[in-house]
């Protein structure tokens, strides 16, 4: 099926809701049954009956399906963050004394969940570095124990972009009888397909791209069907991180418009980079699908397109001449996240990161745009001026 298809068609039943375009809020918590042998049945099996809506919600289901055809998985499940998306998928896959490999630069939080929670209840991490020029296979085999229960992996990640190789790592792990799980959030189904190359579960941030209008926080996890049973019957349910049935339907109402709002962004980076990549005050550009970038093979052999969000390293005398960068901008907001209709900036400086590893430190002079629906060119110039600001200042 076409993502336009699964987008506008599938998994609506209009005839249901008195041909509504647009499938009603199902604003209720609860679901009443008309005897006791249909209620005996439902509680019997709750994966696939609408019991209670920390279980299942028809307007949940709805986006269930699509995002699950998207991905080519299974199923999906629709939690109220991506966090814990991420949180319910290593509760089910870890116990006490397993093992996990994960890329070294995840989502920050990621780490956090790990190190700091997980941790605690007997599991262990290893974080394998990638470089620009290794996509991680056998860092990936040289951290595994006997005890290695999963890889994790997030291609590219959000800062500096780095690149697993999916196939080979699904391949490697595969052999090994190790599952493996991405973040696929940059990509969006529509940029990358990790489960057709292998990957057993893919996560995301919902909050980002895949809503898309900067007004929920929601997550997804996709997989084979036994798999999401599974996490769902012992997991999801007794998480209770469910999304609500009103952000449900703001989150489907943001994935009709995905692929439009996809390639307007990337394009509209791809502009902006061409516009600003000769300013003698960028020392670098990371972005996956840029000549600087060295590792722009896998990125292009796995990515179907490249998303709209780059960081530039800028060249300054001081952490006083990026505030000021930043500062001088006028069409990109300071804000964390991205994904949204709005441009944004983010400055790695405002990181505290003294307490983290030197080698998974961002660099102080990073900065990271996300590029949303406005005018292209308008953005691209108003970085040039405030570039063009740096320069003034290192020639006085
Ligand atoms: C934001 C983000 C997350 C966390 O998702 P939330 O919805 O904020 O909980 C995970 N991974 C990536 C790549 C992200 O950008």
């Amino acid at each position: 099926m076409e993502n336009w298809e699964i987008i506008t068609h599938l998994g609506e039943d209009r005839e249901k809701y008195y041909g509504a375009v647009v499938p009603p809020v199902y604003q209720t918590s609860n679901f009443v049954f008309k005897d006791v042998n249909t209620m005996q049945d439902a509680l019997a099996d709750e994966y696939h009956h609408a019991v209670y809506s920390r279980g299942n919600n028809p307007g949940v289901a709805i986006l269930r399906q699509k995002l699950a055809a998207l991905e080519g998985a299974d199923d999906a499940l629709v939690f109220s963050s991506g966090c814990a998306a991420i949180t319910c998928l290593l509760l089910s896959q870890l116990k006490k004394g397993d093992h996990m490999v994960c890329v070294s630069k995840p989502y920050g939080w990621v780490s956090h969940i790990c190190n700091h929670i997980l941790s605690g209840f007997g599991i262990e991490f290893t974080f394998v570095e990638l470089s620009e020029t290794d996509a991680g296979v056998s860092a990936y085999i040289e951290a595994s124990r006997n005890e290695t229960r999963l890889w994790y992996l997030e291609s590219p990640n959000t800062f500096t972009f780095e690149i697993t190789d999916i196939e080979n790592v699904a391949n490697a792990a595969r052999e090994k009888g190790i599952k493996t799980a991405i973040d696929n959030s940059f990509c969006t189904p529509l940029f990358q397909k990790p489960i057709s190359m292998g990957i057993d579960f893919v996560v995301h941030s919902a909050s980002k791209y895949i809503s898309g209008h900067s007004d929920l926080v929601a997550g997804i996890l996709c997989g084979k069907s036994e798999a999401i049973k599974a996490i769902y019957d012992n997991y999801y349910l007794a998480m209770g991180a469910v999304i609500s049935p009103h952000d449900a339907s703001l989150m489907l109402r943001g994935l009709r418009t995905l692929p439009l709002r996809l390639k307007q962004s990337c394009d509209s980076a791809k502009i902006i980079l061409q516009g600003i990549e000769k300013h003698p005050a960028i020392d670098k550009i990371f972005y996956p699908f840029h000549s600087d970038f060295l590792n722009t093979a896998v990125a292009q052999k796995q990515m179907i397109s490249c998303s709209g969000m780059f960081s530039i390293l800028l060249k300054v005398n001081s952490m006083e001449d990026i505030r000021h960068f930043c500062d001088s901008l006028n069409l990109f907001s300071l804000a964390v996240s991205w994904g949204g209709f709005e441009s944004l900036v983010f400055p790695a400086m405002v990181f505290s990161q003294k307490y983290m590893p030197e080698s998974v430190r961002l660099p102080e002079n990073l900065v990271r745009f996300y590029i949303g629906l406005e005018d292209p060119l308008s953005l691209s110039s108003d970085i040039m001026n405030a570039l063009d600001n740096i320069s003034k200042i290192k020639q006085v």
